[in-house]
């Protein structure tokens, strides 16, 4: 049986699994490429498409294609496609559906135990969309991984053992993010993550897309080219094969034609770089703010600099990164490592889940050290057999130990006590970002705003911008609770706060106001899809027949 990691990318998707030979490989897809874009287009009510075709189809069928679901990962919302209604969720399973069925093609097992990658920087409710989505698919998803976590991993088969300090820069399709990972022997430990999940490669593709605009307009001002999907459609592609080209070449030219007007625009990299040049300083500012928050954690430097996704392959990634911050870069299988070291993750799940006394770990987490040296010979074969590996590689796997961070800051809605009217709200975080996971920060105290309070709200609320902030207006809410039927209390009484956050991102609350010793409980349930719709979109999303 053989597990298989998944990186299911805003843009491009990939799957690999362990070989024969126990090094990781890409399961091709059903048109014998690597990486499968990851869009879907709805074709008839009984029939959706996945990948190239999908991407193709867009310029013909605008309003049935869907491109960068990812993006919405997590998100309240709804799509409707020939009257029936999906979700971010159903979506993205439709696209792990099609590459599970192309991986089973290609390597003849079926494909049911897996890891799927997302970006450092989700947050609880976009990880557990993702774990969703695979059990809509009818997969067994072990795990999620974040995707420099994967990387890593796959890097650690590549090079000498010991231990190294990482900075990953990983700029995918659509999303961006930094981690720093300290790897020591069997350990991995994310120390601090940051990013933007609302940049990447595509937004590359979007200035070219502007510029040929302009390039065309400039020629023939009166055209309404502006105004027409398809040839925009058409202009998307075309700026992405650009793009790319311009990885390799210094110049590329596109000629465009609109109802009898043509135009013949040459992009040099240099102009290129110049138009998407704030995209690139946008990235490395989150670098640096990464680095400080490494360096505030006793991170003085990194033994090596990893170039992760696609588009870091263009030339001007590397070339800033030295000049800015003087780090030499290493590319290595930029499109295809978080797949491979997503497939190694799924390997040590895979190995924790079936030895027997192992706890299902859904985190990484591995309590499996002992246990793997505790559980016998002959479960260790047995494992290794239905995993097809040796049993001196289960026992090495069942040693690893992945810890991970708490990617943004969480706390409580209070008063502003500074605020004269007390009238100003604020929140008052609670668990600061990157503290490591599992995580109990100090318990804070808090006080009653008024005199005569018998009840109190406690709200929780998690940073939705880049950075720490206590307005409002940067946090979101994500649970509530009341402690009440308290005696009226004097003003400023004592209320204790405590959060836990588990392995896998699991908030709990307690609060308890001292003087009455009433107290309050809160396990926050992400506003995710319920068992009942994750059954429903699973029976309507098996209803498809798929094809690439
Ligand atoms: P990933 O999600 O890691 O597969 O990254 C996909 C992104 O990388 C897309 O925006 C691609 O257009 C971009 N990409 C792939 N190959 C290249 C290349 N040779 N040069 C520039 N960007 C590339």
């Amino acid at each position: 049986m053989a597990t298989y990691g998944i990186d299911l990318g805003t843009t491009y998707s990939c799957v690999a699994y362990i070989d024969d030979t126990g090094r990781p490989a890409v399961a091709k897809n059903m048109v014998g490429e690597d990486t499968t874009p990851s869009v879907v287009y709805f074709e008839t009510p009984d029939n959706v498409v996945v990948g190239r075709d999908a991407k193709n189809s867009a310029k013909l069928e605008p309003d049935l294609v869907v491109s960068l679901i990812k993006r919405q990962m997590g998100q309240d919302i709804e799509l409707s496609f020939h009257g029936t209604t999906h979700t971010p969720e159903s979506i993205s399973a439709l696209i792990l559906s099609e590459l599970a069925r192309a991986a089973t093609e290609f390597t003849g097992e079926p494909v049911r135990e897996v890891v799927i990658t997302v970006p450092a920087y989700f947050g609880v409710a976009e990880r557990e969309a993702t774990r969703n989505a695979g059990r809509i698919a009818g997969l067994d998803v072990l795990n999620v991984v974040p995707e420099p976590v994967a990387a890593a991993l796959h890097y650690e088969v590549v090079t000498p053992a010991g231990e190294r300090t990482i900075l990953v820069y990983d700029l995918g399709g659509g999303t961006f993010d930094t981690t720093v990972i300290k790897v020591a022997g069997n350990e991995i430990n994310v120390v601090c993550t940051d990013g933007d999940h609302h940049l990447g490669g595509v937004d590359w593709d979007e200035r070219i897309v502007r510029h040929l605009l302009d390039s065309f307009l400039a020629e023939h001002p009166d055209s309404e080219v502006a105004d027409n999907e398809d040839f925009l459609q058409e202009l998307t592609i075309a700026a992405e094969e650009m793009k790319k080209a311009l990885s390799s070449t210094t110049s590329r030219r596109h000629n465009m034609r609109f109802g009898g007007d043509t135009a013949r625009v040459e992009l040099t990299r240099e102009r290129f770089e110049q138009i998407t040049g704030e995209l690139l300083e946008r990235t490395l500012d989150i670098t640096e703010r990464t680095v400080a928050t490494a360096r505030d954690k006793g991170v003085a430097s990194f033994d090596d600099v990893l170039l992760v996704g696609g588009a870091t392959r263009m030339p001007a990634v590397a070339a800033r990164i030295a000049e800015r911050f003087g780090f030499e870069t290493k590319l290595h299988d930029p499109d295809l490592a978080v797949a491979k070291g997503a497939a190694r993750f799924a390997l040590i799940e895979s190995v924790k889940l079936h030895l027997p006394g192992e706890e299902a770990s859904q985190s990484g987490q591995a309590t499996a050290g002992k246990q793997a040296t505790a559980a016998s010979p002959a479960a260790v074969q047995r494992v290794a057999d239905q995993l097809g590996i040796t049993t001196e590689a289960v026992r090495e796997l069942a040693k690893k130990k992945v810890r991970t961070v708490v990617p943004r800051a969480f706390g409580i809605k209070v008063v502003d006590s500074a605020d004269p009217d007390l009238r100003r709200q604020k929140v008052a975080h609670i668990l600061p970002p990157n503290t490591a996971l599992p995580a109990s920060p100090d318990t804070e105290r808090f006080g009653t705003v008024e005199d005569n309070q018998t009840e109190i709200e406690i709200e929780i609320w998690e940073q939705a911008g880049a950075t720490v902030s206590e307005e409002l207006a940067d946090n979101a809410a994500i649970g509530r609770g009341l402690i009440n039927g308290m005696p009226p209390l004097p003003r400023n009484s004592p209320i204790d706060v405590t959060f836990t956050m588990n392995e896998t991102g699991v908030l709990r609350v307690h609060a308890v106001e001292l003087k009455s010793g009433k107290d309050l409980h809160i396990e926050l349930q992400i506003q995710g899809l319920t068992e009942e719709q994750v059954e429903k979109a699973r029976n309507a999303v098996a209803r498809y027949t798929l094809s690439e």
